[in-house]
């Protein structure tokens, strides 16, 4: 049994992000016409309605936006306490991303996270299962 909850990574609109993750990449869709990130990934462009949208790279770095510390365990999955981030993307203006850490993450509007990656092995058809794993610069 996996240590924690494993993300299915062959669903269409989200494939890309996993397959930028298990290569050690942070990857937003963005769109070929315009240029505008989207977040969370959609089929067409939220900013001028095209449908050509690819998956480019980012830097996987950003600020912390809201958050809160979990202390009511719903999954044996998800030990507690753990913290749940919201995470303005540096490279992307208007791209928030969702991060999990662990513990009682010592936060403010300033702190600077940074994500690498966390390998949860592969799924049963074989498929990487790779996450992006935030934590917050200087932290131990
Ligand atoms: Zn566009």
């Amino acid at each position: 049994m996996s240590a924690r909850l494993a993300p299915t990574v062959v669903d269409p609109a989200s494939r890309g992000f996993f397959v930028a993750a298990a290569e050690g990449r942070l990857a937003v869709l963005t769109c070929t016409r315009c240029g505008g990130r989207t977040h969370l990934p959609r089929p067409c462009c939220v900013h001028c309605g095209a449908h050509g949208m690819e998956w480019r790279d980012v830097t996987p770095r950003g600020r912390a936006r809201s958050w809160t510390v979990v202390e009511h365990q719903v999954h044996p999955l998800f030990p507690t306490p753990y913290t749940v981030v919201l995470i303005d993307i540096d490279d992307c203006p208007g791209v928030r991303m969702i991060g999990y850490l662990p513990g009682r993450a010592d936060l403010d509007e300033n702190t600077v996270l940074h994500a690498d990656f966390e390998d949860l092995g592969h799924d049963p058809e074989g498929n990487p299962t790779v996450l992006p794993r935030w934590s917050a610069e200087g932290a131990q």
